[in-house]
């Protein structure tokens, strides 16, 4: 048997029932694959069904406003692939969600692997998909030690994956070796003791797996400081929507004043620098984020605030798209509002 026969034959026996593998819908394909960039499976499972049960077809979630589609993403992070997913879906028009590989690279914010994915998935077109998963199994299998972030590495590791492809399987090959990737050949913890691939593989022989892949480059992490300000008036609270050129863009929050970046509307309104009511902590891709929440309850009606400011019940406020740490610190807040 050839290494593509025992990847088939290992996922006969270990695969998951996943919605996503259970149909040709090229549509379905395609948000799975967007849902699951950064996601864990039992997460974004959850999230699948539900944009599955409330955009049924890519034309129902191009009919959708951006508002809902974040709405509806809340909790998953990285907002950039919803307002992408909606974009998408709004450029597929009429037509039917493409299958093919070329249609589907012509498309916004579906790169090689997702094209590849879908194209495979849906309608067997035989192109091999590389993901984190396919580059660990091949970095392992063949010991390779060129970098997976460099563009001389991804090439070789495409090339690779299209020579070991199933050209009469591609659907079932590509997930095959993706779902060994995710539950056999694991980053910390490969279960090699019971690997069908362990006599054919070199990192196992010569003691390597704990360095494979290697990743050229560590990207720099950035830190902010961010202090957000609950400005309380009466019942209601001021906050707006957060624009383009930065984090969480399109998502809602309340005042903010970030450490560093100069801003007059707080001069104006004065702000108390007092001690913040509580602080959160939170870990972008490239941004480490310390968030102070504050409390300021205001008497009279603000004119100094910027006019994209709202003024919003705690309900009308509950049914905003907010980033984890608004998210978070609303359940904090929300005491303020219910007591009465
Ligand atoms: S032997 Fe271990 S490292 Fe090698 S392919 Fe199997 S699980 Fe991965």
């Amino acid at each position: 048997m050839d290494i593509s026969q025992f990847l088939q034959v290992w996922y006969s026996e270990n695969r998951r029932l996943l919605p996503w593998r259970e149909t040709r819908d090229a549509y379905r394909i395609w948000l799975s694959e967007i849902i699951l960039q950064q996601t864990r499976v039992a997460q974004g499972l959850d999230y699948y069904n539900r944009f599955v049960q409330n955009y049924p077809t890519v034309q129902a979630l191009a009919a959708a406003s951006e508002d809902d589609v974040l709405k509806l993403w809340q909790g998953l992070g990285y907002y950039s692939r919803a307002r992408n997913l909606h974009k998408t879906a709004r450029a597929v028009g009429d037509r039917p969600f493409p299958t093919a590989y070329a249609d589907l690279l012509r498309l916004p914010g579906i790169g090689p692997y997702t094209a590849a994915a879908i194209a495979s998935f849906s309608a067997d077109e035989a192109v091999a998909v590389v993901d984190g998963n396919v580059y660990r199994v091949l970095s392992r299998l063949f010991d390779l030690d060129l970098p997976i972030d460099s563009t001389s590495g991804q090439k070789y590791f495409q090339q690779l994956a299209t020579e070991l492809l199933d050209r009469r399987h591609p659907a079932l090959h590509n997930q095959a070796i993706m779902e060994f990737g995710a539950l056999q050949c694991t980053p910390t913890s490969p279960l090699c003791p019971t690997c069908p691939l362990a006599d054919k593989c070199l990192a196992l022989q010569r003691g390597t797996i704990a360095q494979r892949p290697v990743k050229a480059g560590k990207t720099k992490v950035r830190d902010r400081h961010l202090h957000y300000y609950l400005l309380k008036e009466g019942d209601r609270l001021w906050v707006h929507q957060r624009g383009a050129g930065d984090i969480w863009q399109g998502l809602w929050e309340f005042y903010l004043v970030e450490e560093g970046i100069e801003d007059d509307a707080a001069t104006r309104l004065k702000l108390p620098a007092d001690k913040a009511a509580f602080t959160l902590r939170h870990l972008l891709s490239h941004q480490r984020l310390t968030c102070d929440f504050h409390i300021v309850h205001i008497d009279r009606t603000l004119t100094s605030l910027p006019s994209d400011y709202v003024l919003l019940s705690w309900e009308e406020w509950q049914k905003k798209a907010v980033a984890k740490p608004i998210f978070d610190a609303n359940r904090r807040f929300s005491a303020l509002f219910s007591a009465k």
